[in-house]
């Protein structure tokens, strides 16, 4: 049996020089040829996946766990698991796809470090906002099942999948939930269920003895008060319609999305001079002020931030509790419409304002309109004032 021995111990090398040279179509290759158990490491104990994680390599990493990787097998000499490596690459896609697969997000390392921990440690901001906003598929799959003494459940079956994702995106812009609820057509006509549930598992989350966290307890009010938000103004858009009594058009799908373009718009307007949209503002204070458990650490924090004097914009604050002190709202690549990151278009006449694509900058137009000129012709003037500095 010795020669055998060898083949395999070649085949074992020949997997992380794949790894780390990201062949995947050799990888492929080679396990259709071969049959090798997933569960050898290398002299440092590092197993393959923990190799492909480490590099960020998402599809390799993919093919791993098909061929039966275990995601939280741990050999490392210092005690990092598969997750560990991951959260150091930031590669923030590859951290979710072994959450999916059960990677467990309270492992610590030798020197006591959770993977979102040493995320952190290395400025992977996005790692960490995914980690912590990560929630297991059961949690989910509890509610679409009758439990107890119903006889229907929560949350329709088949709005599990778009209801799960709702609830852990990282981005906490309203209006960007608003976006995404809306993005799910099945979850907006289901709005009143889609609340109950999350008020559910707010209460679910803090009443679960050692494990209860309060972020994600204030998270769900927070998506739970949106819904409640978008639910009022369903029903005074169609008070107002059914005065009206205009033609009835057959075109309900229409109608909703008028409905929420209205909310988006309160959100968005800015009626103070200094910028502030104060209906959003007011509105995420009052989010705040209702949050029930008041004996939390983070409940304590967003009111004293918000009491102080000259105090950061409530939805930064917000969005601070929830993924994590970084300071989001005041980086000059959010879009000025939903706060998402890394917004890659410009307003093509002022320059001045990014946004996330067209829809955003549709959104936002009726507000930019009036400021695009002005905001064009200062930014032209101090770039020409910079070039007369140049020469
Ligand atoms: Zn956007
Ligand atoms: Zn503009």
């Amino acid at each position: 049996m010795a020669p055998d021995m060898e083949d395999i111990t070649d085949v074992q090398k020949k997997i992380f020089d794949i790894i780390r040279d990201n062949s995947v179509l050799e990888l492929k290759m080679l396990l259709v040829a071969n049959k090798v158990k997933m569960d050898f490491v290398d002299e440092n104990g590092i197993s393959p996946l923990q190799h492909a994680c480490y590099k960020g390599r998402k599809e390799i990493v993919q093919i791993l766990l098909d061929q039966g990787a275990d995601v939280n097998a741990c050999q490392h000499n210092n005690a990092y698991t598969a997750l560990h490596f991951a959260a150091l690459s930031g590669n923030a896609e590859l951290c979710h796809l072994l959450m999916s697969y059960g990677a467990k997000l309270t492992a610590t390392n030798n020197v006591g470090r959770t993977p979102a921990q040493m995320a952190a440690f290395v400025g992977n901001h996005n790692c960490v906002a995914t980690i912590n906003n990560f929630i297991p598929k059961a949690d989910i799959d509890y509610y679409i099942k009758p439990q107890g003494l119903q006889t229907e459940s929560m949350l329709p079956p088949h709005l599990a999948d778009c209801f799960h994702k709702f609830v852990m995106q990282v981005n906490v812009h309203p209006v960007r939930v608003v976006m995404n609820l809306q993005m799910c057509s099945g979850l907006l006509e289901n709005a009143a269920k889609v609340q109950k549930v999350l008020e559910s598992m707010r209460h679910k989350i803090m009443t679960r003895g050692a494990e209860t966290n309060e972020v994600m307890a204030f998270k769900y009010h927070y998506l739970s008060c949106v819904v409640s938000e978008v639910i009022k103004f369903q029903k005074r858009q169609e008070a107002m319609k059914a005065e009206k009594i205009e033609k009835i058009s057959d075109e309900r799908d229409e109608k909703k999305s008028d409905t929420i373009e209205v909310l988006i718009r309160k959100f968005l307007k800015c009626s103070k001079s200094d910028g502030t949209p104060e209906y959003q503002e007011a509105f995420l204070r009052d989010v705040v002020r209702e949050f029930p458990y008041r004996e939390c650490t983070i409940f304590r924090q967003m009111v004293a931030t918000l009491a102080a004097l000259d105090p950061p914009s409530a939805v930064s604050v917000v969005s601070a509790a929830i993924n994590g002190q970084r300071a989001f709202f005041d980086n000059a690549q959010v879009c000025v419409t939903c706060g998402e990151d890394k917004a890659s278009k410009k307003c093509s006449k002022c320059k001045t304002v990014k946004y996330c694509d067209r829809e955003c900058q549709r959104l936002h137009w009726f507000m930019h309109k009036k400021a695009c000129t002005r905001l064009g012709q200062t930014s032209a003037l101090s770039a020409k004032v910079s070039d007369a500095d140049k020469e």
